[in-house]
């Protein structure tokens, strides 16, 4: 467990962002779910990097995406790991399969995390957590 000194704002850890980062954040604050999609080879590639790991080409283009997909893998996280989500507790951390094939890790949201089951529909949502920080989360499709 993670100590804080008494009066100290309890804060949430924030995305580091990079070059290589900055516009999947920037497109995430205006709720535009996009990942890199590779020009020469056609592959997404997620997390976002200079280059593409299947062929090692450094352009890309931002596809939007769907924002559909299913559960692939999932926890229950039952226990604090950061006190400024203890409040949260339980809360589901899952890798989503988008329908485009890009595997993510995220949350699921909107249900009580007993309910979630691997292959459940889902779509994505936003966690406005800052006004520079748009979180893409999942919730049970409609
Ligand atoms: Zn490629």
């Amino acid at each position: 467990m993670t100590t804080r000194p008494a009066g100290s704002p309890l804060t949430r850890p924030l995305p580091s962002v990079d070059e290589d980062t900055k516009l999947f954040w920037d497109f995430c604050k205006r709720h535009e779910l996009r990942v890199q999609k590779c020009t020469k080879c056609g592959n997404f590639h997620y997390p976002p990097s200079a280059f593409c790991p299947h062929c090692s080409n450094i352009t890309s283009e931002w596809v939007k995406l769907s924002g559909e997909g299913k559960v692939y893998s999932f926890v229950i996280v039952r226990r604090e790991y950061h006190p400024a989500f203890e409040s949260q507790l339980p809360y589901v951390v899952a890798i989503i399969e988008t329908s485009e094939g890009v595997r993510m890790l995220s949350n699921v949201v909107g249900c009580k995390p007993e309910e979630v089951k691997i292959d459940m529909p889902v779509e994505v949502t936003w966690d406005d957590i800052t006004p520079e920080f748009s979180l893409p989360k999942f919730k049970p499709a409609s």
